[in-house]
């Protein structure tokens, strides 16, 4: 597999997919946050310094056809900041202009093309009626993969060497991520240095831990987070389980747990991941203690009771100070941590410093010596909102596509290019 690094874009036309769907200002259309942005500078900058043209490929929300409110028009002023200079613009990534503009482009340009999901074979999904019989569906599933290769013909034709940056799309087998890199030779497709790092972080984790390994699950329910959980406990030394997902073990096992959010159909399976703790020998750590609240507003009422106590009528919304200070001990004693998903509903203030202690041990145990990696929309949010970014060591720009890789699961866009 060819290393970006290593490669010499001299005089190369290079397309490259990169993850610029960034939020929007839903008035205005200024970028909110430019992260995803940023992400994608070094690889840019690589192709240029070596004397390579760079043809930027993205999507932006989930359009349906041509929307101009998921134009990647707004990206441009940001991006060419972050440059320092002009970036061209194709207003249809496979119309007339594009075809034009990526012939005409000379070393040292960078070309943005317009929203490859304008185009319906990128995702490859075909748009049909509920009422659509098995039959058409099979059929138009067929037409489509067949116009979702010519799209990736057709933009594979603008350049001579191909790039996926694009981590937080990895997961989908799409167009301009997981079926492009058939027209290009072997030698002339590879990583951008940012999926290169994410690739590193998570094998890290997952292959070359230094133990004790922890890793902290949270969030809503355990029904999305299954997967990873069982995948992990084959891994780690400790598991600390938080958030609203804590509530369904805790009735699993007999406690009282109010109005608190709880997977009635996940009992067992709680239960069962209990046992194949037990079993693998990895120390489940679960809360003790529960700030609950009245109701779910910020203005709540609060107590805290033994978690397995919550009153009638009150739900957990966050962790309180014993397992505060049970988890912290945990993590501070930790050489690899993994952290995804919220220990309370931390959008709310009050709600929000079980949250907050945890990202803090996760920095203290970094300054330490761990090796620390942040990964899933919301936990990455807690770590922005305490500055705490550059204090881990890794903070993951793929939501779906980390919790996919680390689940055990092939990325289409990584196989495509690394191959299984
Ligand atoms: P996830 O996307 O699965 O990581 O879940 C994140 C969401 O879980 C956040 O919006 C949190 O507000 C929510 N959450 C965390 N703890 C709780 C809780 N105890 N009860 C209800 N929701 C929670």
């Amino acid at each position: 597999m060819k290393m970006i690094q290593d490669f010499n874009f001299k005089g190369k036309k290079v397309i490259v997919r990169v993850d610029f769907n960034v939020p929007l200002d839903k008035k205005t259309f200024v970028v909110t946050d430019d992260t995803r942005i940023r992400g994608a500078i070094p690889t840019i900058k690589k192709i240029l310094k070596d004397g390579g043209s760079v043809i930027l490929m993205s999507h932006l929300g989930r359009p349906e056809g041509r929307m101009e409110k998921y134009s990647l028009k707004p990206v441009l002023p940001v991006l060419e900041k972050h440059l320092g200079m002009k970036v061209l613009f194709a207003d249809d990534c496979l119309g007339e202009s594009a075809v034009k503009m990526s012939a005409a482009l000379m070393p040292g340009e960078v070309l943005l093309l317009e929203n490859v999901r304008f185009y319906p074979e990128e995702e490859g999904k075909p748009l049909l009626p509920d009422t659509a019989t098995d039959e058409e569906k099979k059929t138009a599933k067929a037409e489509m993969k067949v116009k979702q290769k010519e799209l990736a013909k057709k933009l594979a034709g603008y350049a001579e060497v191909y790039v996926n940056d694009a981590f937080g799309t990895a997961h989908r087998a799409h167009g301009t991520t997981a079926v492009i890199p058939e027209y290009f030779p072997k030698d002339k497709i590879m990583f951008g240095f940012l999926i290169n790092s994410e690739l590193a972080a998570m094998d890290k984790v997952l292959n070359n831990a230094q133990r004790p390994f922890t890793a902290i699950m949270g969030g809503a329910k355990v029904s999305d987070k299954i997967m990873i959980i069982e995948n992990l406990l084959n891994r780690v030394d400790n598991l600390i389980i938080g958030g609203g997902m804590t509530y369904t073990f805790i009735k699993a096992k007999g406690g009282k747990i109010g109005k608190s959010l709880c997977e009635e159909d996940k009992l067992d399976l709680a239960l069962k991941i209990i046992e194949k703790a037990k079993e693998k020998k990895v120390n489940l750590y679960l809360p003790v203690d529960s700030l609950n609240a009245d109701k779910f507003e910020n203005d709540a009422n609060t107590a805290v009771t033994a978690v397995d106590a919550v009153e009638d009528n009150w739900l957990g919304l966050d962790i309180a100070e014993k397992t505060i200070r049970e988890f912290t001990a945990v993590i501070a004693n930790s050489k690899t941590i993994l952290w995804n998903g919220p220990m309370g509903v931390f959008e709310m203030e009050k709600f929000s410093k079980g949250t907050t202690a945890v990202a803090k041990a996760i920095a203290d145990a970094t300054a330490k010596g761990a090796f620390s990696l942040i990964g899933g929309g919301d936990s990455v949010a807690a770590i922005n909102k305490n500055g705490l970014a550059d204090k881990v060591s890794y903070v993951s720009t793929g939501g779906g596509a980390m919790l996919e890789y680390m689940e055990g699961k092939k990325l289409p866009g990584i196989v495509a290019i690394r191959g299984e």
